[in-house]
């Protein structure tokens, strides 16, 4: 759809281009497990094979499987990147966890003219009244695809699909070589997967104005942990049971209590704590609490847990 010539032209300054006028910034917004650093990483291979200089790292604190992560693009078609800190006004933003879209203000510093591109099961038309605004909204349900061809949710692989037809900043056959070097035997579907998605994805051009009602965040509300006065951690919002963890969740156990014996390992082995014994003997999820981690399905000896997906 749009290339790079036409990126840099929604950025470009008047006068002398700089070599961050010609950078192109990434942010990648996915949660723990998701490979939202595993694609940074492929989308940079592709462009050095395509002779540009790329960058990408991740952004790690002490999360864990399900926790947003972030990672981090740069790419530049002729000259190095001395830059090394955290794209904070990116080009293009690319959201893996649709989820995120409601508790991450994920459009932070995006660019005018730039590009947002979510993972979505949503049509497009259905989106753009939340979530357009002066950058080209672009939305696959790369979840379908991935779980239709990858037998998982895992949608990194497809959603670099999306990103290569919408940004236009690499060819998607130079993402090939990269799945293939990263993927070994599963390649030949993350390719497939790759390919669809940049087939299907769906774009809107900018609108004038973005959404006005905006959103409070999370994060916006509650103290951080320096806030917090010490003695009042347990008593006050912003402690551990009123930080509703299970936001970072992509998915969920359901529990078959025809098949359940009762045995209680999911409650053993949860650790988050989040599995509760009912007045009946069976157990079931605190869905505020549980991360999705499938631990509770990996342990059950009678079969009785499924992980489904978060819609
Ligand atoms: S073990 Fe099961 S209930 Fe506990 S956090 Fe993981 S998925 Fe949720
Ligand atoms: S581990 Fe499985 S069988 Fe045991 S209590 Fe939990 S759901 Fe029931």
């Amino acid at each position: 759809m749009r290339g790079f010539e036409s990126l840099q032209g929604c950025f470009r300054k008047p006068g002398k281009l700089t070599e961050k006028d010609k950078t192109i910034e990434i942010r990648w917004h996915g949660r723990g497990g998701q490979g939202a650093v595993t694609s940074a990483e492929l989308l940079a291979l592709a462009a050095i094979d395509e002779g540009k200089f790329a960058q990408a790292f991740p952004s790690f604190g002490p999360e864990r499987r399900g926790a947003p992560v972030l990672a981090f693009n740069r790419i530049n078609r002729d000259s190095p990147i001395r830059v090394r800190a955290a794209v904070t006004h990116p080009d293009i933003v690319v959201v893996l966890d649709p989820g995120l879209l409601y508790v991450t203000d994920v459009t932070s510093g995006l660019k005018q003219g730039g590009i947002l591109v979510t993972n979505t099961p949503k049509r497009l038309v259905d989106i753009t009244s939340e979530f357009g605004g002066p950058w080209m909204l672009a939305a696959i349900d790369a979840a379908a695809i991935a779980r239709e061809i990858l037998g998982i949710p895992i949608v990194n692989t497809t959603m670099l699909g999306a990103v290569a037809k919408v940004a236009g900043l690499v060819e998607l056959e130079s993402l090939v070589e990269p799945i293939h070097e990263r993927f070994g035997p599963r390649a030949k579907n993350n390719i497939d997967a790759c390919r669809k998605a940049f087939d299907e994805v769906a774009s809107a051009e900018p609108v004038a104005v973005g959404s006005e009602q905006r959103r409070t965040f999370p994060s916006e509300v509650l103290p951080s942990w320096r806030e917090l006065l010490p003695g009042f951690i347990v008593a006050e919002a912003g402690n551990a049971s009123q930080y509703r963890t299970g936001d970072w969740r992509s998915q969920h156990p359901e529990f078959d209590y025809q098949k359940c014996n009762k045995c209680g390992l999911c409650y053993i082995f949860c650790p988050e704590g989040c599995i509760e014994l009912k007045e009946d003997g069976y157990f079931e999820a605190n869905l505020y609490y549980c991360k999705g981690c499938g631990i509770c399905d990996h342990e059950c000896p009678k079969d009785a847990i499924t992980m489904v997906e978060e819609t």
